[in-house]
């Protein structure tokens, strides 16, 4: 079914850190990466249907210097490891107050991902587990689902429009048929 839109789905990006893996913060150690519960099987099934997949992150490690491009890249290619291949990745290196338009809740990486994909921005969801993620999946004009960890704000729980207790609850929102079908 189509919805009220009148747009089909064609990607869903995530935000990267207490999303798709554990959130360590600042990590540059490949080796620390663990997947978030679902997240391969959810995964899967996006590109079993089709949908554009992406990893959208804010890592102003970088801008801060306690991360270099380099360990954020090596994190990167674990995460796909684990995880399989994605569309388009895309990192925000910027300090809060370099004023930049990419980090979240700016809509600049969702935007710009968009753009990549050739796809109009009411085609995409994004995922992610706190209220800049949603702002800026607000602000972007796509559709924002959050899927909370035991650390996201409970006020920023109840001001997001749609919340998921896990990924695989945020796909049935998206694609009841398909995410049903998930183990
Ligand atoms: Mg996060
Ligand atoms: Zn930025």
């Amino acid at each position: 079914m189509e919805p009220s839109s009148g747009l089909r789905l064609k990607a869903v990006l995530f935000d990267r850190d207490g999303t798709l893996v554990r959130d360590v913060p600042y990590n540059g150690d490949p080796d620390r990466v663990r997947p978030m519960p679902q997240a391969r099987v959810v995964l899967d099934c996006l590109r079993a249907q089709g949908i554009a997949t992406g990893v959208l992150s804010n890592q102003s490690g970088i801008g801060r210097g306690v991360l270099t491009v380099g360990q954020v890249a090596a994190v990167n290619v674990r995460i796909e490891q684990l995880l399989g291949p994605f569309d388009v990745w895309d990192i925000c290196p910027h300090r809060p107050e370099d004023g930049c338009s990419c980090r979240k809740p700016a809509p600049g990486l969702i935007r710009r991902a968009c753009r990549r994909l050739g796809i109009a921005p009411g085609e995409a969801a994004y995922i992610g587990d706190i209220g800049s993620d949603i702002e800026a999946a607000r602000a972007a004009g796509v559709r924002g689902v959050m899927v909370p960890t035991a650390l996201t704000l409970p006020a920023e729980v109840d001001a997001a429009p749609e919340v998921a207790a896990d990924l695989r609850s945020a796909l049935v929102l998206l694609l009841p048929a398909a995410g049903r079908s998930v183990p």
